[in-house]
Parts: structure tokens; C-alpha cells; sequence
């Protein structure tokens, strides 16, 4: 048994060459758009795996108004009392909302 040639025979292999060799321009540039768009796609998926968010939101807040000065801001609702940023008064964090 003679051994296989691996160009598919000696009469018309450089044609086989060739044909394979010659890619169309628009295929060309849609084969490489189409990878490098699953390159992109792949490095987000993994991005997105591994820096998955932790959580939204991390402590509860509730708005507060100074009693001194009326002036409403947001507050946690983890601390007791929280001081006014306008006043610097203290301003206590209701017990039907506080966490503690
Ligand atoms: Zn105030």
C-alpha cells in the first residue's frame, strides 16, 4: 500500500492549495468582525462573573428633619442619632425605623 499524499495527489494538489487559500474580501472582514466581537463578548462575560456586585445598597437610610433649623437630609438608620449638616445639631433617628 503506497503511503496517502497529504495535498490529495500529485496531479492537482496546487490547485487544492490555492482554492483554499483564496478567502472572498466581505467574508474575510465578516470573520473578523465575528471574532472579534466574541472576544469582546467573552472578556465582558468574564468580567461580569467575577466582579459580580456585592450588594445594591448596604445600610438603611431614612430622611431625617433637624428640629432646630427644620432642615431635612438623609441619615442610616444603623446610628442613633445623627448630627444636622446644617446646625451640626444632633437630631435622634426614630425608634420605629432605627435597626438597633
Ligand atoms: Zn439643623
Amino acid at each position: 500500500m503506497p503511503p496517502r499524499k497529504i495535498n490529495g495527489g500529485e496531479s492537482h494538489g496546487d490547485k487544492q492549495v490555492d482554492a483554499m487559500l483564496k478567502v472572498d474580501i466581505a467574508t474575510a472582514i465578516v470573520l473578523y468582525l465575528l471574532f472579534s466581537l466574541m472576544l469582546v463578548l467573552a472578556v465582558w462575560i468574564w468580567y461580569a462573573l467575577r466582579h459580580r456586585p456585592k450588594s445594591l445598597q448596604t445600610e438603611r437610610k431614612t430622611a431625617l428633619r433637624c428640629d432646630i433649623c427644620l432642615h431635612t437630609f438623609i441619615a442610616s438608620t444603623e446610628e442613633k442619632s445623627e448630627r444636622c449638616p446644617r446646625c451640626q445639631s444632633w437630631v435622634a433617628v426614630p425608634r420605629s425605623v432605627a435597626q438597633v
